[in-house]
Formats: C-alpha cells, sequence, structure tokens
C-alpha cells in the first residue's frame, strides 16, 4: 500500500520536519495557510482518527499541547487554529490521519487558501521552530 504520509513518516520522501516521538510525526504543510502551518500524523497508519488506535489518538493532542507553543513563538502567532479533515465529504485529500495546526497573529484575516513558499523558506521556517522546541527541551 503507498502513503504518501507513511513514506514522510519513513524518510522515503523528504518533508520539512521539525519534531518526532514514538507515536507521533510532525512537520510543515507544503501549501501552508499561513507561515507555520504544521501536519501532526500518527507514525502508525490508519486512514482516518476513528479507524486508528485511542492511544494515538491521544498522542495527537498530546503533540500539539507540547509542540505548539513553540510554533506560535517561532512564527510570532498570538493562537492558531486546530483542523481535521475527516472523510472526503470533509475534504480530506490525504487517506492517513492528521492534524493541521494553523498559527494566527492578531489583526491578521484567517485566510484558509494555500500558500506555495519555497522550499527554503519552509526549511528556514522549520529551522525556527526546532530551534524553539530545543530551547523548550533546554530549560525543562
Ligand atoms: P487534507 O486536505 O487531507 O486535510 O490535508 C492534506 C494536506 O497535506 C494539505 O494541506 C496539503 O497541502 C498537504 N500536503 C499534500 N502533499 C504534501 C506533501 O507532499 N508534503 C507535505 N509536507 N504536505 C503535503
Ligand atoms: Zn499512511
Amino acid at each position: 500500500m503507498s502513503c504518501l504520509f507513511c513514506s514522510i513518516v519513513a524518510g522515503d520522501i523528504p518533508c520539512s520536519k521539525i519534531y518526532e516521538d514514538e507515536s507521533v510525526f510532525a512537520f510543515l504543510d507544503i501549501g501552508p495557510v499561513s507561515e507555520g502551518h504544521t501536519l501532526v500524523v500518527p507514525k502508525v497508519h490508519a486512514e482516518n482518527l476513528q479507524a486508528g488506535s485511542a492511544p494515538d489518538a491521544e498522542a495527537l493532542m498530546a503533540a500539539v499541547y507540547r509542540i505548539a507553543p513553540s510554533i506560535m513563538k517561532a512564527v510570532g502567532a498570538d493562537g492558531y487554529n486546530l483542523g481535521m479533515n475527516h472523510g472526503e465529504c470533509a475534504g480530506q485529500d490525504v487517506m492517513h490521519t492528521h492534524l493541521h495546526i494553523m498559527p494566527r497573529k492578531n489583526g491578521v484575516s484567517r485566510s484558509f487558501t494555500k500558500t506555495h513558499p519555497s522550499m527554503e523558506e519552509l526549511t528556514a521556517t522549520a529551522e525556527k521552530i526546532r530551534a524553539e522546541l530545543q530551547n523548550l527541551a533546554n530549560v525543562t
């Protein structure tokens, strides 16, 4: 079975990775609606949240709790939207469970239109986020 996000988790397709733990992998969306738009996915393939395990569902939200502050700090955001498209009827394009973290700034309209940054821009954003996560790890 070929799955885009399984291939990304396995390292077979490149991505701008920001975080991983034993059950979750997080990387930047290639079509971000805002700088720092992150996808958080379970490492174990499941087509959607309900098809996966409860511990994997819990691990997704635990990862959001852990990494969202660093994402916000890295891109100067004041908050974020969380999103999950569950099923084709809901607009799910990639059939591997994923949670969108979309950073938002005060006074900036909440666009859900995809942008097309260069790989260099995505890499630079990912580096800023990883640096913030590393800072956090050093003080806790
Ligand atoms: P969905 O519509 O399924 O909720 O979201 C899928 C997301 O995956 C989209 O926001 C899209 O931009 C992103 N995406 C699609 N292909 C790739 C890819 O190859 N790499 C990365 N990093 N993101 C992708
Ligand atoms: Zn998969």
